[in-house]
């Protein structure tokens, strides 16, 4: 990212801050009482016996900077079954061994509407990695710009506008 100067605030930065959601939407809307309800770590959240979550990282390519996505640390709903299947398998150098599988986007991507269930392609990455998302190929922008990349200065944009940085 060196070799760009950030058209917002003049500097160059060196890499991407990952722009992280500390829980899903539903949990950080949530009041004292309800957040009781939910087991909540870094990885995997659980909500009753109702709601299972992962954490999962979203990349938007940024152009000519194949090193530096654009990546949102984000929390994806899933099946019951996958998420114990999940819970059990993740910490595995191996964690790729249990396939893709698919889920829904849990958290409002600020500068981005109705991005709460959109349905993504979850691909476990192994090597103690969260695994990767990849959203079903539709006209919502967020999808748009995962398929064609956007470029520096709008990921650079995107963080200072909206406190990623
Ligand atoms: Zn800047």
């Amino acid at each position: 990212m060196s070799k760009f100067t950030c058209p917002t605030c003049g500097k160059s930065h060196d890499e991407l801050p990952v722009y992280a959601f500390e829980g899903p939407t539903f949990w950080k809307a949530a009041d004292a009482e309800e957040r009781k309800n939910f087991d909540l770590g870094p990885d995997l959240c659980r909500y009753k016996d109702e709601h299972f979550l992962i954490r999962a990282r979203l990349q938007i390519p940024v152009l000519g900077e194949p090193d530096n996505p654009l990546e949102f640390g984000v929390w994806v709903a899933i099946s019951k079954d996958n998420w114990w299947k999940y819970r059990t398998t993740y910490m595995d150098f191996n964690a790729t061994a249990m396939g893709v599988f698919y889920g829904w986007l849990a958290n409002a991507l600020p500068g981005y509407e109705d991005s709460v269930n959109l349905k993504v392609e979850v691909r476990p990455q192994g090597q103690a990695m969260r695994p990767l998302l990849v959203l079903e190929p539709t006209d919502h922008p967020l999808a748009r710009e995962q398929q064609n990349g956007i470029t520096a200065e709008t990921a650079m944009k995107y963080l200072h506008d909206w406190g990623g940085f």
